[in-house]
């Protein structure tokens, strides 16, 4: 599949538009339209109730150790500072950025790839910023200029096939940076923080200066004791939270893949150190089985644990899940979500103080003075279990996904071009997108086949029926019934209702299913019925 198409399909139909449009844009930002919305939505609802609404705390689910319970959270955007230097956020969370003198674009170090080239004997290393598809003929566009051939001397260059990115080259003075005319123009790499800033209240000065949170993890961590006081949840058990975070990426791309605004879906699951292993592993079978159940089966998702190097320093197990998002080069996966086993850190950091990543067993990062560097609450964060009288600091299980990445990723799955027939039986092209039923924008259109003879008012009747059941349903009386079916199959519509003829005569409805394009016919009162177990059944 073609992105273009995909990102064409997203703005004609409503899906997607790139924020504050009118005005040009602004990079990194998306905003839903009208089918987006719903879509993301039903996504959202689908992981809060099947996460935590639908959990059943009294059955031992396939792969987990026990019983459980989950409880949920919504915390605020902007939150206490010192919540974000006990994180670890304030000192470590960047990105490596380089700055072109000559253009000054700024680029993330990571994700510059090029290839190397040879010509005049001069080596050098022809860097893009182009789409996957566009590298070759950007590099080698720009490689011609560079080397002042024209273009039906192409054949003087000599590429090494295999593009790679900046952190693996090491001679800069060999890099022409993507939008430069000479060789060697990028910094050093520097660090950057991705939070945004912001300044709370009037006065603005440095110490009213907030974050944007750039996930939804820390709320949990520094609610804890208040959801152990206030519910009766004991330990093992989860809090999810979804909402919106920030993080002012360098190169924002890819569609909705990287922005600056997006929404996650996290849970913290809280348990006993000596078992949080065999957490670990259901916590990552079951998020990988959420995805699969709702439709992002086959070979482009997959499960990938990270190797021990990969590891953050306090993890002893991260997973990530993953989507091969056709906009990456072929081979390459995109991260869904991760699942990590984070053991003690965050909530002793909280308690405690910043911990020392470096330390084994972790202790509290000094400053110069030896004190902590950044003091925690002072707040007892451990858990005491009222059978055993045992008290400890739970070990955590964080399974962390974004709410845009899995849209673009169940989008992306969803779009398919095949043949339907017309009305005259004619086989046509058309684009479908195959959402699963519970995910689908809208569940089911409702046609009256002519706009005459009675139709339009039982299709209308039949419509009303399915609104008042809470049911997402679209009625179109205009056109051609199969431009109308078209217009459904482009939006992921599961089903078409069609009132015609013989349900003057026999009260009965076509159904047609969009994908096996089947039809048959149920009584026009039993309709509800049917699209309410169709789409649950799903
Ligand atoms: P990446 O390496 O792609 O930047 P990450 O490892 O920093 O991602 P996490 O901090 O683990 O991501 O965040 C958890 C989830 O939040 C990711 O799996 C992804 O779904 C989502 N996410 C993170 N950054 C972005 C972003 N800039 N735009 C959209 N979604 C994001």
């Amino acid at each position: 599949m073609e992105m273009e198409k995909l990102v064409s399909l997203c703005r004609r139909r409503g899906f997607l538009f790139q924020s504050s449009e009118i005005y040009g844009g602004l990079n990194g930002f998306w905003d839903y339209g009208p089918l987006g919305v719903e879509l993301k939505r039903n996504i959202k609802e689908a992981w809060w109730r099947d996460m935590v609404t639908g959990h059943d705390d009294l059955t031992v689910h396939d792969g987990a150790p026990s019983t459980y319970e989950m409880a949920g959270l919504d915390c605020t955007i902007i939150m206490h500072p010192q919540v974000w230097k006990c994180s670890g956020h304030y000192d470590l969370f960047h990105d490596h950025m380089v700055d072109c003198r000559e253009t000054n674009r700024r680029y993330r170090f990571d994700q510059v790839r090029g290839r190397w080239v040879e010509a005049k004997g001069e080596r050098i290393f022809v860097a893009t910023k182009a789409e996957v598809e566009e590298e070759v003929a950007d590099t080698q566009r720009r490689a011609l200029k560079y080397f002042n051939l024209r273009a039906k001397d192409a054949d003087r260059l000599s590429w090494d096939d295999q593009f790679c990115t900046l952190p693996e080259v090491d001679s800069p003075e060999q890099v022409l940076a993507p939008d430069a005319k000479t060789l060697n123009t990028l910094t050093p790499p520097r660090e950057f923080n991705l939070m945004f800033k912001t300044t709370v209240g009037a006065l603005g000065g440095e110490e009213d200066t907030a974050f944007l949170r750039p996930e939804t993890a820390q709320g949990i961590f520094v609610n804890f004791k208040n959801v152990l006081d206030s519910t009766r949840v004991r330990i093992p058990f989860g809090v999810a939270q979804m909402g919106k975070s920030f993080r002012n990426e360098i190169t924002p791309r890819n569609f909705t893949f990287r922005s600056r605004e997006f929404e996650q879906m996290e849970i913290e699951f809280f348990c006993r150190p000596d078992n949080s292993r065999a957490w670990y592993q259901y916590w990552r079978d079951r998020r990988m089985r959420w995805y699969t159940d709702l439709g992002l089966a086959g070979e482009r998702l997959q499960l990938r644990e990270h190797d021990v190097e990969e590891l953050s320093h306090y993890s002893t197990g991260t997973a990530d899940i993953e989507y091969a998002f056709p906009f990456l080069p072929a081979g390459e996966y995109g991260e869904l979500e991760g699942i990590a086993h984070r053991g003690d850190f965050d909530l002793r950091s909280h308690m405690e103080g910043k911990l020392d990543e470096k330390t084994r067993p972790l202790e509290v990062q000094l400053g110069d003075d030896g004190k902590p560097k950044w003091r925690g609450s002072g707040k007892d964060l451990t858990y005491r279990d009222e059978l055993t009288g045992e008290k400890f600091t739970p070990h955590v299980i964080e399974p962390s996904a974004g709410s845009d990445r899995a849209t673009l990723a169940f989008l992306c799955e969803a779009y398919h071009e095949d043949e339907a027939p017309d009305e005259k039986g004619k086989m046509q092209k058309r684009t479908v997108m195959k959402f699963h039923p519970r995910l689908a924008p809208i569940k089911a259109a409702i046609f009256p086949l002519v706009k005459k003879d009675g139709m339009p008012e039982v299709a209308q009747r039949i419509y009303r029926d399915l609104i008042q059941a809470q049911i997402h349903v679209f009625y179109d009386e205009k056109g051609a019934v199969g431009r109308r079916y078209r217009r459904q199959d482009e939006v992921g519509t599961p089903y078409c209702i069609t009132v015609d003829g013989e349900t003057l005569k026999d009260g009965s409805v076509t159904i047609r299913d969009r994908d096996s394009l089947e039809q048959w016919r149920v009584k026009a009162d039993d309709c509800v019925e049917e699209i309410r177990r169709r789409v649950e059944l799903a």
